[in-house]
């Protein structure tokens, strides 16, 4: 068996949706998604022709050859891995299919049926898209949703927390994440300086109202986006301390891991950290030192699925608990929930999609019927490769303009 070629789609959402898609001689082909990054189609297309020929059932093989050739742009980090995990995911997918196996079946088989999902929340009210650089844009499908609002509402109140937990747990969520970072006004100063007490007030309001809004029986989690010194860092979780979070994410700038371990250590409340780290190399020193409670590989950036059940087990040996970061569309949460379905240290895997009105509707899953996400969580599936295929009519219809289509 040999890919014969390789081609890339983008889908315009809440973030670019960047597809690749291997073709085999036996007239197969396998889809996986990467995590967007600038240049990445640019990146795919030199990458892709290097595997035509190879044997697809050679993935860790595959992998390896990708993180040599690509020595050069990065050795161990940087977005050639977005690149490197959605042909990995594809290569899975095209195996799979071939094999007439589903993906957990590589990576042990699966402990549960289903994957349990925690819904991301945002600030509130906010919908959003946003490109390669992390700039605000309005394609169509979100001036249709925003209807002439603004997608930012530069406003953080109590009552958008509450009403945003209720909402998701009427959707069926129990697992639910907020971000609180947003709430303290951005200067670029914040890590030099103590809160103010209006800005602890303002942080501690709106996590007491998400979490009357999502009930005692809900997790909630928050994430400060790398935003804060370790001391505030600190300060704030004793004053979340109460509302029993799930986790609190990335609260200080991620250049030095001892930073969070050193919060961890406090036992406060639970830290989740690592949604930019590549391959199992770049979590050694935060797993083996313990740095965290929680670890979150992003499949569709770390090195793919195997690298990430690597890290799932690497975390496992030292107590700590899986729960992946997740913005992809359905194609590559489902890459993520193979993944998820193998490890049992998982917890919960993101999704960040609930914003984009035709997330569910941009695959079909031959053997699960109804949306991908049901009561909050993934039925696992038993078809071959990822189980499921792109919908390309309404994909296309949201296709990134000056893309190629598979083409
Ligand atoms: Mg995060």
């Amino acid at each position: 068996m040999q890919i014969t070629h390789g081609t890339t789609a983008v889908v315009e959402a809440n973030y670019d949706y960047t597809y690749v898609r291997l073709f085999a001689d036996n007239g197969q082909y396998g889809t996986g998604e990467c995590f967007f990054a600038p240049g990445l189609v640019a990146a795919l297309g030199d990458i892709l022709p290097l595997l035509n020929g190879k044997d697809p059932r050679e993935v860790d093989r595959i992998c390896r050859y990708l993180w040599r050739k690509g020595s050069g742009a990065g050795a161990v980090a940087g977005y050639l891995y977005n690149a490197i995990s959605g042909i990995e995911a594809a290569l899975w997918d095209l195996v799979g299919k071939s094999a007439g196996v589903p993906c957990w079946q590589f990576f042990g088989g699966k402990m549960r049926d289903e994957v349990r999902i925690y819904v991301d929340c945002h600030a509130g009210d906010n919908t959003e898209s946003w490109d390669t650089m992390l700039e605000a844009r309005e394609p169509q499908w979100l001036k249709d949703a925003l209807q002439g609002r603004p997608q930012h509402e530069e406003r953080y109140e109590p009552e958008m927390y509450f009403r945003r937990a209720q909402q998701m747990v009427a959707a069926g969520y129990d697992a639910m994440k907020f971000d609180i970072d947003s709430i303290v006004v951005s200067t670029g100063e914040e890590l030099n300086r103590p809160l103010t007490r209006k800005e602890m007030d303002a942080m501690v309001a709106c996590v007491a109202a998400a979490r009357e809004g999502a009930g005692d029986s809900v997790d909630v989690a928050v994430d400060c986006h790398w935003r804060f010194a370790p001391t505030e860092a600190i300060r704030i979780a004793r004053a979340l301390e109460p509302y029993n979070l799930l986790w609190f994410e990335d609260p200080c700038p991620p250049e030095n891991f001892r930073d969070v371990a050193e919060i961890r250590a406090l036992g406060i409340v639970p830290i989740l950290t690592g949604e930019n780290l590549n391959r199992r190399h770049g979590f050694w020193d935060l797993i083996t030192n313990r740095g965290c409670d929680l670890v979150a590989p992003d499949i569709q950036k770390c090195g793919g699925m195997l690298e990430g059940k690597r890290i799932g087990e690497l975390a496992e040996m030292q107590g700590i608990r899986f729960a992946p970061h997740n913005i992809s569309s359905p194609l590559g949460t489902l890459a993520s929930a193979h993944v998820c379905a193998t490890l049992p240290n998982f917890v919960a895997l993101e999704f960040h999609g609930s914003d984009v009105p035709f997330w569910s509707d941009l695959i079909t899953r031959p053997d699960v019927p109804g949306p991908v996400i049901q009561q909050g969580r993934i039925p696992l599936t038993t078809a071959p490769g990822l189980g499921c295929e792109l919908n390309e009519d309404v994909a296309r219809k949201y296709a990134k303009p000056g893309e190629t289509w598979f083409a």
